[in-house]
């Protein structure tokens, strides 16, 4: 099933009186929505209690959930203290997905802003795949972990790196982030065959089988020459991608991503035109 959903809070929830996340899986849920990301960005400090509640309520509402895992990680190292500190930061969020009953992890792979990329992204897949063992060691092999392309050229996370990154493991399911790829690209995705050489890259890569479940962050994005420099919303006019583009070719080729909207503050919303897209797709492909 192709599920949509917000990432964290949008304004229109606090203004209508609601406080916190436990009541936000029935919010989502009645406006037509089904997923939910969590973000830890800054760090993990949900409560097991608190998760506890959140999780029940997304099963109640019939919210999946998954969790971001915080930007501190930087998988491009050989220092063994940062890789004693990467692997508590995807053991928190790991433990913090186990309470809320999540089943995706997305995190972002590191930096090359300091070294050659070759090197950073070897390191990085030999820290992520003694992640993938520790997780194992820890009883979250359950769990499916979901590398994100990201915005920032000096930021590892091109395509290519993540459809490396994915093949590490059975379990990993790539986060594509299509603001991130055209602000890195510096509004690379114009159109709908821009939009379907990622897809047919994902397919070739780790098969369609894998890129039909994979995770999606969806949002426009301002960028600069270096890349990304912030995320829009679907009222401002004039910054991409467009959904609308790539609607017709997740039914074309029968993909069922969870599609998370990272717009500022109208994120739900902004999820729910995003579903609207995809059902008239579907519609119009149907008759
Ligand atoms: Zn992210």
């Amino acid at each position: 099933m192709i599920r949509f959903g917000p990432a964290g809070n949008s304004d229109a929830f606090y203004e209508e009186g609601h406080k916190h996340t436990v009541e936000a899986m029935e919010w989502v849920a009645r406006m037509g929505l089904n997923a939910y990301e969590v973000s830890f960005g800054r760090g993990v400090r949900l409560k097991e209690e608190t998760a506890g509640k959140i999780g029940e309520e997304a099963r109640r509402y019939g919210v999946a959930l998954s969790v971001h895992a915080p930007y501190f990680i930087n998988l491009a190292t050989d220092d063994p203290e940062k890789i004693a500190k990467n692997t508590s930061y995807f053991l928190e969020s790991a433990r913090a997905a186990r309470w809320l009953g999540a089943d995706r992890v997305v995190f972002h792979p590191g930096s090359c802003a300091k070294m050659d990329r070759n090197l950073a992204f070897n390191m990085t897949i030999r820290n992520f795949s003694a992640i993938m063992n520790n997780m194992d060691e820890q009883g979250f092999g359950d769990l499916t972990f979901c590398p994100e392309t990201m915005g920032k050229i000096n930021q590892l996370g091109d395509l290519f790196e993540i459809i490396q990154l994915a093949k590490v493991d059975e379990r990993v399911l790539p986060t594509i982030d299509f603001g991130h790829l055209h602000t890195r690209g510096r509004g690379a995705i114009q159109t709908q065959e821009d939009f379907r050489k990622i897809l047919d890259a994902l397919e070739d890569g780790i098969g369609h089988e894998r890129t039909a479940r994979m995770h999606v962050h969806f949002s426009k994005i301002e960028y600069t020459a270096m890349g990304e420099k912030q995320h829009r919303t679907f009222a401002e006019e004039g910054y991409g991608p467009h959904f609308e583009q790539l609607a017709p070719l997740l039914w074309e080729k029968r993909l069922e991503p969870r599609i998370i909207c990272e717009s500022k503050g109208t994120m739900a919303m902004d999820a729910l035109a995003m579903k609207r897209m995809f059902e008239q797709a579907k519609a119009g492909r149907q008759q």
